[in-house]
């Protein structure tokens, strides 16, 4: 069992945004931003990878319903959606959960820097992905 499953189990009491049969949302608790969002499915899946389909199609249908009600109600001027996978990239509860992260201002509580990669071979990468 996992945090989030006992979540899903109410044996860890949560603030809820949305719930269906498959689908849970509820408030971080710690809001990077006002209105800071997780939308787990109520099944395990340790990350993004490992989502069956039907489940992660569902589970984006309502996150963007929830995402334009997080926009209006809140009045948010944009958002970051985001899915961490591995440790590497930041997860650190490996129940897949989706971040729905309302932005205000320019200096509010996320920065996403993305670096650039200096003298990439496209093609080399590209030949990589589809061989
Ligand atoms: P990750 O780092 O895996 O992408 O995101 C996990 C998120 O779960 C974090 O933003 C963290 O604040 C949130 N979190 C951890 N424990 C709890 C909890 O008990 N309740 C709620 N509502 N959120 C939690
Ligand atoms: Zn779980």
């Amino acid at each position: 069992m996992c945090l989030f499953c006992d979540i899903v189990d109410g044996k860890i009491p949560n603030y809820t945004v949305y719930e269906d049969d498959h689908v849970l949302a509820f408030l971080d608790i710690s809001q990077a931003t006002i209105g800071h969002t997780l939308v787990i499915p109520k099944k395990h899946y340790d990350n993004f990878l490992e989502v069956d389909p039907q489940d992660l199609q569902h589970l984006i249908t309502v996150s963007q319903k929830l995402a334009n009600k997080l926009m209006t109600s809140l009045n948010a001027r944009g958002m970051n959606v985001l899915s961490n996978i591995n440790e590497i990239a930041g997860q650190s509860v490996h129940h897949f959960h989706l971040h729905l992260i309302p932005r205000y201002n320019d200096n509010d509580g996320i920065e996403i820097k993305m670096a650039t990669t200096e003298d990439v071979n496209f093609d080399e990468v590209l030949n990589k992905i589809n061989k």
